[in-house]
């Protein structure tokens, strides 16, 4: 569109020729700008771009010049073609959360090259958001440092210490650890490796903001270090979690256990005193697990194992304590590894099966159920979820469980499609936080509806108020493409974590399901009746349905009823049953 036009005139005053003139500066500075992003791709340094899953679109020549991957071998792959297995998942889990918070990471990474070679690389990435807030890319950055010299010592700083606290990390706590268990084979005396985690430290760093949880860490590591020997190791394995490792305590056991208590007691006690952060007094406790180590008796993992068993007890049991290893949890622990060697089978072996509970409205009839999962062990026979989705969860075996879980809820779908009495039924099934971390959970949910064929509304996903606020941005993203398909979504124990309604505004929810301990203790706990009242009004508000869940008694029911929840699930109408039995069932309802 020419923006003006001007005649050239001939002497006699005729009209020769009309030029008409475009304003182009703007589509020049288009042009510009995409000369120099072109040329700064093509730097000094690897950049590879990702989709928000992870997936590689674009590397630049310095990408295969340093990695020895050409484009075609990267692209549609995801960076873990680059993995040399040097980080564990902590380490990535660190820098997901940094990601997520900040939308930039920075740190060393160890890569391994086409050619098998590992080389220390100095990454940076940076998550590319809409205008609307949702991620559509990350851009990483990275340069190849391992021969620099100036950088070795900064790399041996990042690979063995803590950035924040500059305590010992958790490589450097492993190898002092070898070290310290080859040196009481020789001295043949104890040592002892405590560990410790903040009480409640997620709800600091939520409630004060991380700027004052990470202060309150770095005083933390201070008074740590105040209270052991020179000598003793202070480490900080990551977020909350500390460990503190003792050596040369006594050779007689009951007086090492002693030794080790004292300096437990103490640390717990300097922890728990107030902290003035800017301006602030704050409060804060540790839980605190304790194994003793005597020559090779048990391993570097081992130990750390116990310890941290340990320190589960000791919140379990109310937090701020001290708890040591014993061997009653030996066994536990024992059988635990039994049962996690087993789990490892169980899908191959076709021994998980879903069992499904019927929800139902004020009239009583059927409008859904949920499928929940059993593990029919060969030995033990029916093992409940609570025994073994938490081991699932931390082997991560709970992704392909998680997926068989959805591909067979959504072929049970299809299956019940052509009978009236459960043709209209809504299916929901339960999502852990790691499967929804995966970068193809979309993909995964849009393919099983599609190789089945079934109407996505029919499909519910419950998740856990914990999960959901761990990874907003991406638990959002994620949740709003599901909603795109037609997925309905409901928030499973609502009311028993720490959540805002700033949170649950953001989220695409359709149900807030109102935990069982609050419908349990309806009868004889008013903060509970006033809770379930609230929970329902809070609904209402942002224009979700609400469901109880653990109705089991008709007062229950009454009660809820008047305060306007219209839908239920619990031992009233039916505990979970196994296929052919609902199936059964339904047909009576
Ligand atoms: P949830 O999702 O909150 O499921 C409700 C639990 O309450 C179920 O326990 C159900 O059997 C139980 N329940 C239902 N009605 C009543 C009642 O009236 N009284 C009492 N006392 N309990 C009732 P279940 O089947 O043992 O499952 C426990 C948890 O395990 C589930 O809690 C869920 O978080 C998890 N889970 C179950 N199946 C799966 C799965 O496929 N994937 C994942 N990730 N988690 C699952
Ligand atoms: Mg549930
Ligand atoms: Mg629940």
């Amino acid at each position: 569109m020419p923006i003006w036009t001007a005649y050239i005139k001939t002497d006699n005053g005729r009209h020769l020729a009309r030029i008409a003139f475009t304003d182009i500066s703007e589509r020049k500075q288009a042009e510009e700008t995409l000369r120099i992003a072109a040329i700064a791709f093509e730097s000094q340094e690897g950049i590879m771009v990702t989709d928000a899953n992870g997936v590689i679109q674009r590397v630049n020549n310095a990408f295969t010049r340093l990695t020895g991957y050409s484009t075609e071998d990267a692209v549609e792959k995801t960076p873990a073609l680059l993995s040399s297995g040097r980080h564990d998942k902590h380490f990535y889990q660190c820098m997901w959360t940094t990601l997520n918070e900040q939308k930039y990471w920075q740190g060393e990474m160890w890569n391994k090259r086409k050619n098998g070679k590992i080389c220390a690389d100095w990454l940076t990435i940076t998550a590319v958001a809409a205008p609307n807030g949702n991620i559509t890319h990350y851009v990483g950055t990275f340069s190849d440092i391992t021969s620099n010299p100036e950088s070795l010592a900064e790399i041996h700083r990042l690979a063995y210490y803590d950035l924040l606290t500059q305590l010992p990390n958790r490589r450097m706590l492993l190898d002092r650890l070898r070290q310290a268990l080859a040196a009481s084979n020789r001295s043949k005396h104890y040592g002892a490796l405590l560990f410790l985690d903040l009480d409640n430290f997620k709800n600091l760093n939520d409630t004060r903001g991380h700027y004052i949880g990470d202060l309150l860490l770095v005083e933390i590591a201070h008074r740590l270090n105040a209270n052991v020997r020179e000598g003793d190791t202070v480490a900080r394995l990551g977020g909350d979690e500390f460990v503190l490792m003792l050596e040369n305590l006594s050779d007689n056991l009951q007086e090492a256990a002693i030794q080790a208590d004292l300096v437990g007691e103490k640390v717990r006690d300097a922890i728990a005193l107030p902290y003035r952060l800017k301006g602030l007094e704050l409060w804060c406790t540790a839980s605190i697990g304790v194994s003793l180590f005597y020559g090779h008796e048990a391993s570097v993992d081992e130990l750390l194992k116990y310890s941290d068993f340990a320190m589960y007890h000791a919140k379990k049991e109310g937090r701020n304590s001290v708890r040591f290893f014993d061997p009653e949890m030996q066994a536990t622990l024992i059988e635990r590894s039994a049962l996690e060697s087993d789990l490892r089978h169980a899908l191959g072996r076709q021994q998980l099966r879903l069992y499904y509970q019927i929800q139902v409205n004020n009239e009583r009839r059927a409008i859904g159920a949920e499928a929940l999962l059993r593990w029919i062990h060969p030995e033990r026979g029916l093992i409940l979820p609570e025994q073994f989705i938490p081991l699932a969860e931390k082997t991560g075996l709970i992704v392909p469980i998680g997926l068989w879980v959805l591909q067979t809820a959504c072929a049970q779908i299809r299956d019940w499609s052509s009978n009236p009495a459960t043709s209209s039924l809504q299916l929901a099934l339960n999502a852990s936080a790691l499967e929804l971390r995966q970068p193809d959970f979309v993909e995964h949910v849009r393919q099983a509806i599609f190789t089945t064929g079934i109407n996505p509304a029919l499909l519910k996903i419950e998740l856990t108020e914990s999960q959901l606020i761990d990874n907003i941005s991406d638990t959002v993203a994620k949740m709003n493409a599901l909603k795109a398909l037609g997925i309905r979504f409901s928030m499973d124990d609502f009311g028993t974590a720490y959540s805002s309604i700033a949170y649950l505004k953001q989220l695409p929810l359709d149900q807030l399901k109102i935990d069982q301990t609050f419908i349990r203790d309806l009868g004889d706990n008013s903060s509970n009746a006033a809770l379930v009242q609230a929970i329902v009004l809070m609904g209402r508000t942002f224009g979700l349905d609400v469901i109880a869940e653990g109705v089991e008694i008709e007062a229950q029911l009454e009660f809820i009823n008047l305060h306007g929840c219209h839908a239920y699930q619990g031992y009233l109408f039916s505990r979970p049953l196994p296929l052919e039995e609902f199936e059964e069932f339904i047909e009576r309802v």
